[in-house]
């Protein structure tokens, strides 16, 4: 096989694996009863998930071998490695997460057999592949608004686990309909709690867990600044005590406010099935402490006493804390001239870090990169900086490609905890393959990058297909990476 041909299916795969090595020889069909041996420590399930997986891609009921092997125990549980020959193939795995990494990889390889109108079946070219992430975290933070349609979070799901995306945190703005507290919602945006427990459980199912965040600081108005809405005082302004007078962020000395953040907290850490995260967001919390009883106070001691508290709960529901970087560190800090950073000078935030419990996982979230090509490659000051203070960490871009990769980079070489990807309200056009295939690749693989003339679009789109595929939908605003190709008018809600 020549380097074009190579190229051509390198093409193919997002993320691209660390390892593979074509060989020549004939190929490996894809077909009713093909020789599928899987080696893995944990064999609980394995045979089930891959005849499932095979019947899923490809529509065929493979002859499936499962062998104990507890060298595979030492293996990352992401990891896997795959041998492709003509009469079988091999996937070695310590356990189920690293055999969906496998046939994921795979899925992406297969070619559909040629010469037919319609398809007849699919074929694997012979190859080795020794894969795994350079980071254990790879997450997506994904937001609900009153606009978002959840089909659209579901396809956004499937193409971030298909793409190696193993987390995905999950905020609704304004949409989820508490139980414990009805008024703290758009009365007339709230999302179905079914439909949502749903995506909930289809995570599982595909290797990606869903956990949710709640602001506990600033953004407590559950919509973004710059429209002006209010999610709870819009429709209950006599709930105006438990905010500080403008509305953004909570109040921090009336005892209301941690009750009420206090049972929101536990029920969606219980809806979306106690998982093992929890993200109390934290970032821009500007006019923190401004009402009568909270600015005559020590805005720090406010502040550390909360968040301890919120540590606490969590952790004794096995859930450790995320939070967002930019109050923890101050503006005008030399150290951090050119990156992001939101602490005002006038509210002595500086020391705060040295008093949090250390398991708390940073988010640091910078979204830029160099400002013209000659300048030198970012250093990424703060995320090293909370590496060095003992926090596991983790780097956060948006939609810039380039700051994605140099992050990914800094992760893998650093040995943070990961990267979580954000993507706010511009997650569809350009914005959808920077998330999905810049970004995953460099959570997964910050060392290569992708490859191929037509970047990434044309395989991302086919992945999409896929995925549209296992949806069960062809409806047009459903498929591609937009829900319409030219903008009809004037969208009151578009920033540009
Ligand atoms: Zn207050």
């Amino acid at each position: 096989m020549d380097s074009r041909e190579e190229h051509y299916l390198l093409d193919r795969l997002i993320p691209v694996p660390k390892e593979i090595k074509f060989k020549d020889g004939k190929e490996y069909l894809v077909r009713d009863r093909c020789k599928v041996v899987v080696n893995a420590s944990e064999t609980e399930g394995i045979a089930a998930k891959t005849e499932a997986l095979f019947r899923n891609y490809w529509k065929v009921s493979p002859s499936v071998s499962v062998k104990a092997d507890r060298k595979q125990a030492r293996n990352p549980a992401d990891a896997y490695a795959v041998r492709i020959e003509e009469k079988q193939l091999v996937i070695s795995v310590k356990g189920m997460t690293g055999l969906m990494n496998a046939l994921k990889t795979l899925r992406q390889l297969a070619e559909v057999e040629r010469g037919t109108e319609k398809v007849s079946g699919y074929f694997l070219v012979p190859c080795e592949i020794s894969d795994g992430p350079a980071m254990p975290f790879r997450g997506v933070h994904l937001c609900i608004f009153p606009e978002t349609e959840l089909w659209d979070i579901e396809k956004q799901l499937r193409i971030a686990a298909y793409h190696k995306f193993n987390y995905a945190v999950i905020e609704p703005w304004g949409i989820f309909p508490f139980e414990s507290r009805p008024e703290f919602c758009f009365r007339d945006r709230r999302i179905n709690r079914q439909d949502l427990r749903r995506l909930i459980d289809l995570g599982k199912e595909l290797g990606i867990t869903l956990f949710p965040q709640l602001n506990i600081l600033g953004h407590a108005s559950g919509a973004r600044c710059a429209i002006g809405k209010h999610a709870i005082l819009d429709a209950h302004p006599e709930l105006q005590p438990i905010f500080e007078p403008d509305g953004w962020a909570w109040c921090l000395t009336n005892p209301h406010t941690r009750r009420i953040l206090t049972d929101m907290v536990v029920e969606l850490h219980e809806f979306f099935g106690n998982p093992a995260y929890f993200h109390i967001g934290c970032d821009e919390a500007d006019h923190l402490a401004t009402c009568r009883d909270c600015r005559r106070k020590n805005l720090e001691s406010l502040l550390l006493d909360h968040l301890r508290y919120f540590h606490d709960l969590l952790a004794g529901r096995g859930a450790r804390m995320l939070m967002w970087h930019d109050m923890l560190l101050t503006r005008g800090d030399e150290r951090w001239k050119g990156y992001i950073v939101c602490g005002r000078p006038e509210q002595e935030l500086g020391n705060l870090y040295k008093k949090l419990p250390k398991d708390i996982v940073i988010c640091d979230w910078q979204y830029g990169y160099k400002e013209k090509a000659a300048d030198a490659e970012p250093e990424w000051p703060t995320t090293k900086f909370f590496k060095k203070e003992g926090f596991d960490t983790l780097v956060c871009p948006w939609i810039n490609t380039a700051g994605a990769r140099s992050l990914g980079k800094l992760a893998g070489r650093e040995k943070l905890m990961g990267m979580l990807e954000t993507t706010w309200h511009l997650n569809h056009h350009r914005q959808f393959v920077c998330i999905y295939a810049h970004a995953a690749g460099a959570a997964w693989n910050p060392e290569s990058s992708l490859t191929g003339d037509a970047l990434p679009y044309l395989t991302m789109a086919q992945h999409l297909r896929q995925v549209l595929q296992d949806m069960e939908t062809s409806q047009y605003e459903r498929t591609g990476f937009n829900q319409l190709q030219v903008n009809a008018g004037w969208l009151p809600y578009q920033d540009a």
